[in-house]
């Protein structure tokens, strides 16, 4: 049987959730039994997302293998167990990247390179790589970045209209537009949805499902008229109207729309049974929590709303897991700082996350909420720059080290306690050489780390260049400090905890970006569960 593909592009406007569509339709067919890959194309120059401010981008998203992606890979992780990795992401920048060393080591010799056909060749290529990277893969989802007229994604849209008539029975392509409602007028408006999946055709490329987000529900006459003027079946007019409380109410509304069985008969794919029982169950707990608790994270990019995707998610998980309502009380750490302490709206909350970061900004106020939470004992979980400015803070106050710091901010510190790694000394450039991707961690029994993941080694994604200088590891332990969990074989820390404390953990790692609804990551959910013993102890 050949590999299907879906085809996902977005129309009207940005932001109306495209990955997560991809990955709610996904998991549908998962459930299925029919095993999915997804690709996210994004139409910037940028080889990666990695150099770019998460003010611009939002989060960086890091697979296993160490590639720093576009967040929506990380609604792929969430929703579905589909492969993961370097292939599940490629920009314009790699594509031009790799066709212009080809074009300078004389592969193209005597031609002319050009947008068609040298970088749409390069684009199928990628789309094919995706489809190939694991045994068995049946469907393809290809999310298109940006917007239909973007100047930008053009070649993309053109390289998959090549790649439909190459492979016409085995394509689909799924529109997702917005159709408004209009006050004013009182009326839902279906033109700016013919209009883009005009601007669809004019490339060649005709949508076999229109997905409209709205906010309410589209009467019937609405959607045949789209059905009409954007030439497809009646009953291909979906919509996709805003969930009330949470993103993973998505996959139901399309399942109840038959949106899943559509697909597959679209592409003559066989549609087993579907049991969403466990992801009802999870969504049950998410919207009627019995209990509540309030985290303040303390961080620096908060105003934008995904710089921290990874982070709320995975604390919505542990909630849920826990019947647990997690309400996030964001901080902005260079505004808490008033007179050398923390303002009083920061202090009295159930538990801190100072979650990862660069450059000096800021840090006082990390440091200043991790002096709070470990004095006070309240649950405190520091992620990556969280743990660096927790061993400062240690260092610091209970050490006694006045000058402690991370070499990040301050190379000339007299007890650099988080310094450099030593394969990142020699390194100049910026762009993909951080100490990236999955590594193996060894844990310590009779821990706090253990206790969470009852395991002995666990794996988990990093994203940093410093890391805790083991200089001072004897001083730490001497005083306090578990270095409950190490990179495997081998003595660089991985977890660090505070041993006379309610729950104070801080990781060199990044486990938000394993967690998922179904399967919560172990720490947040240790970390959620000593916020709601201390907030009964309130
Ligand atoms: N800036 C720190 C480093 O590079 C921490 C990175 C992070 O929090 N992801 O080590």
């Amino acid at each position: 049987m050949s590999i299907k593909y879906i085809f996902i592009t977005g129309g009207v406007v940005s932001s109306l959730g495209k990955g997560l569509t991809s990955a709610s339709i996904a998991m549908l067919l998962e459930n299925r039994k029919i095993k999915t890959a997804l690709l996210k194309l994004d139409p910037y120059i940028n080889v990666d997302p990695g150099t770019m401010n998460p003010f611009q981008h939002g989060e960086v998203y890091v697979t296993d293998d160490g590639a720093e992606t576009d967040l929506d890979l990380g609604h792929y992780y969430r929703y579905t167990n589909s492969p993961l990795s370097k292939k599940s992401n490629t920009t314009t920048g790699q594509i031009y990247d790799t066709v212009i060393k080809k074009e300078r080591k004389g592969d193209y010799l005597g031609k002319t390179v050009q947008v068609i056909p040298h970088i749409t060749d390069e684009i199928k290529k990628r789309i094919l790589d995706c489809a190939t990277q694991e045994k068995g893969i049946q469907i393809v989802f290809v999310e298109i970045g940006g917007t239909v007229g973007d100047i930008e994604s053009l070649p993309f849209l053109e390289a998959i209209r090549q790649f439909r008539n190459e492979r016409e029975k085995d394509c689909i392509n799924i529109h997702l537009t917005y159709v408004p409602y209009l006050k004013a007028a009182g009326e839902i408006k279906t033109k700016p949805t013919q209009h883009s999946a005009q601007m669809l055709r004019e490339i060649g490329i005709i949508p076999d499902i229109i997905l409209c987000r709205s906010e309410m529900p589209i009467p019937k006459e609405f959607k045949d008229k789209i059905s009409l003027f954007c030439n497809v079946k009646k009953d291909a007019v979906i919509d996709e109207v805003d969930v009330e409380n949470s993103i993973y109410e998505v996959p139901i509304g399309l399942y109840e729309q038959k949106l899943d069985q559509m697909i597959c008969k679209l592409l003559n794919l066989k549609c087993g049974s579907i049991n969403l029982s466990k992801w009802k169950k999870m969504l049950n707990s998410l919207l009627n929590p019995k209990k509540s608790v309030t985290i303040g994270i303390v961080g620096k990019y908060l105003d934008h709303q995904d710089a921290y995707k990874s982070i709320f998610e995975a604390l919505t998980h542990a909630g849920a897991a826990l019947n647990t309502e997690v309400t996030i009380q964001k901080f902005e750490s260079d505004k808490i700082v008033k007179n050398g302490s923390l303002i009083k709206e920061v202090k009295n909350l159930d538990g801190y996350l100072v979650p990862g970061g660069f450059g000096s900004r800021g840090l006082e106020g990390k440091i200043l909420a991790a002096k709070y939470a470990r004095e006070k004992k309240l649950p405190f979980f520091g992620i990556c720059l969280g743990m660096h400015m927790m061993a400062v803070e240690f260092a610091r106050n209970v050490l006694k080290l006045k000058d402690a710091n991370s070499t990040e901010v301050d190379d000339e510190s007299k007890d650099p306690v988080i310094a450099l790694l030593e394969d990142q000394k020699q390194i100049e450039k910026l762009g993909g050489t951080m100490r990236l991707g999955a590594y193996l961690c060894s844990l310590k029994q009779n821990t706090k780390a253990y206790k969470a993941y009852k395991k002995r080694v666990v794996s988990e994604r990093h994203r940093h260049r410093y890391e805790f200088n083991n200089k001072y590891k004897k001083l730490f332990e001497d005083n306090g400090i578990i270095f409950s969990g190490t990179l495997k074989d081998d003595n660089l820390c991985e977890i660090m905890e505070i041993k006379d404390h309610p729950w104070m953990v801080g990781v060199q790692y990044h486990p938000e970006f394993k967690s998922k609804p179904l399967a919560p990551h172990p720490l947040f959910v240790a970390f959620i569960d000593a916020a709601l013993k201390k907030r009964r102890k309130k």
